[in-house]
């Protein structure tokens, strides 16, 4: 299906982005994995633009003990159905890092090894290539890996880095998607 070399993907946080943050806390079962429901409007218009679309999460509670990758697998296989029947598609590619932050893994964000081995793996155009996230250490990962970097919430957050697009909510970047995507 993707067999050229320069196909072009999103990259995908996910607390923050696909589901809502628990603040404080780790989100370890599907009753706490509460979908944003304007992802799905964004992730159809994505999808329908001909982008690969990949999750890359950090999932530092795996580290800590507090969930098992099967806990993972079972919340990324109920959100891969949610998306399927909501929007007729799926993420084409799943990445976690389960590493602690103490770890300094080179796949955890700020890090950009999760996007850089997906990119590989996929043949992705890295330019040609966006992430979307919530936090500081996504916006920094982008620049690291060369993807162009859009970031949905609080500006105030970002005290080191400014993104090539901001937006403070779902509804805005989903009005703005075809000026950021079809560039
Ligand atoms: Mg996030």
């Amino acid at each position: 299906m993707h067999d050229s070399t320069n196909n072009k993907a999103v990259f995908f946080d996910r607390d923050g982005i696909i589901n809502h943050r628990k603040i404080g806390d780790y989100v370890s079962s599907v009753e706490e994995f509460i979908i944003i429901p304007e992802f799905f409007d964004l992730f159809r218009e994505i999808t329908s633009l001909g982008f690969i679309t990949i999750l890359v999460t950090n999932q530092q509670g795996i580290g800590k003990g507090l969930m098992s990758i099967y806990d993972l697998r079972i919340i990324h296989h109920h959100l891969q159905s949610e998306l399927l029947r909501n929007t007729g598609a799926m993420f084409d590619d799943i990445r976690f890092c389960g590493s602690l932050s103490s770890e300094n893994d080179f796949r955890r964000k700020p890090e950009p090894g999760m996007i850089l081995e997906a990119a590989q793996q996929w043949k992705i155009d890295l330019q040609s290539s966006f992430i979307i996230g919530d936090m500081q250490s996504d916006i920094i990962a982008g620049n690291k890996a060369g993807v162009q970097t859009i970031f949905v919430g609080n500006p105030s957050d970002l005290t080191e880095v400014k993104p090539d697009f901001c937006f403070n909510s779902h509804i805005e970047l989903i009005q703005s998607v075809l000026s950021v995507f079809t560039l």
